[in-house]
């Protein structure tokens, strides 16, 4: 019996039912477990490398990802642990020009300095030749700016030239795309965002079906530690049963946000991929799920920015993006390579009136 994403995302990870016990067990607080004094090592030993309240939420994102997961204690640390463990001096990586902006400077540090040289591709492309690339991290629909590339085109092209590729479906969640599905060899995201959604959890993973893959990113792990805690890994878990109810809330507030400020002559530049004009379009409707919750758009300047969000009451001046509060980032001021009235949008889970009655309100008192 296969089920659909509200369901799926609802039993995520739990385990059979046991009568007398809550359906997802309580966070487990341990950093060494008890031992068998005589046989010593059992199936716990030491919370780096074994904890059952991690592995039930990998055993979640798994299911939804569609392949084995390791989680970490932040998208970064899954990042940074999927580059250091495929990449060797001598090798390149092709990255984003346009993704989420601490990746490239990863790149630019550690990586250069390892001897790991760095291609940097546009999401929207034109893609190069891939000839002499070890890997190929793709980032769609890439933040903050929403453009997105076609997976399985990439990845065929990748593999015809030897090179690993990796997507990061951050922005997406698995409940928006599942990238294994479209070719990827492996999924690496920030759980951070959409996926857990309450603006309280750090969270990354990397997920993959070659255990030889996986296998050399666990042992990353194990070695540098990075692992999530148990009550982070409780809250991941308890947040992803209602995935695909925020999902489609948000969904539906951004289809609603982004037509309304497309009708304003004093707002520019809107991006989201479910408008049948954005350029991400065709591609977005084919190879995705859902649309994901954030707009992009341009003010004009960093001063109506800061109107406009000290006018709202219901938009909340915030980084990050994904949770069930709408929020809205004025990227620049992170120095993101974009323009001062850059806006990157999150809808929340708000209704849809009360949240566009609110923006309307804000961008009039801003003008
Ligand atoms: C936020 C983000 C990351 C980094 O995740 P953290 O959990 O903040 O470490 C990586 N990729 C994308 C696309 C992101 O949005």
């Amino acid at each position: 019996m296969t089920y659909s994403d509200g369901t799926r995302a609802v039993h995520a990870g739990l385990p059979a039912p046991i009568v007398g016990e809550p359906f997802l067990p309580g966070p487990v607080f341990a950093a060494p477990y008890h031992l068998d004094p005589v046989t010593g090592p059992g199936e716990n030993g030491y919370a780096r490398t074994e904890h059952p309240t991690r592995e039930a939420l990998e055993a979640a994102i798994g299911a939804l990802e569609g392949a084995p997961t390791l989680v970490f204690a932040s998208g970064q640390a899954a990042i940074t642990a999927l580059l250091l463990s495929v990449l060797r001096t001598g090798d390149t990586v092709a990255l984003p020009a346009d993704g989420y902006f601490t990746v490239r400077a990863f790149a630019d540090g550690t990586l250069r300095d390892l001897g790991v040289k760095t291609v940097l591709v546009p999401t929207a492309g034109p893609y190069p030749d891939f000839t002499g690339v070890r890997l190929v991290l793709l980032e769609t629909p890439a933040n903050p700016g929403l453009d997105v590339c076609d997976v399985r085109a990439v990845a065929a092209a990748a593999h015809e030239a030897g090179a690993l590729v990796a997507v990061d479906n951050t922005t997406a969640t698995p409940l928006g795309q599942n990238p294994l599905a479209l070719g990827a060899d492996l999924v690496v995201a920030s759980g951070t965002k959409a996926l857990t959604g309450h603006s309280d959890v750090l969270l990354g993973y990397v997920s993959g079906t070659d255990p030889e893959l996986l296998g050399k990113v666990e042992t990353w792990r194990k070695q540098t530690g990075g692992v999530p805690g148990a009550f982070d890994c409780w809250l991941a878990h308890r947040s992803i049963a209602t995935l695909d109810l925020r999902l489609g809330r948000q969904s539906a507030n951004a289809a609603a946000v982004a037509e309304f400020l497309l009708a304003r002559d004093d707002v520019s530049g809107v991006r989201w991929p479910g408008l049948p004009a954005d350029p991400s379009y065709p591609i977005a409707s084919a190879q995705m799920r859902r649309i994901p919750g954030v707009v992009s758009f341009d003010l004009g300047s960093a001063e109506r920015v800061a109107r406009f969000l000290t006018a709202a009451k219901l938009i909340f001046a915030a980084t990050s993006f994904g949770g069930v509060h709408t929020t809205a980032d004025r990227r620049a001021q992170w120095g993101d390579d974009t323009s001062p009235g850059f806006v990157r949008f999150s809808c929340g889970i708000e209704d849809t009136a009360d949240l566009l009655a609110d923006l309307a309100a804000a961008l009039d008192t801003s003008a």
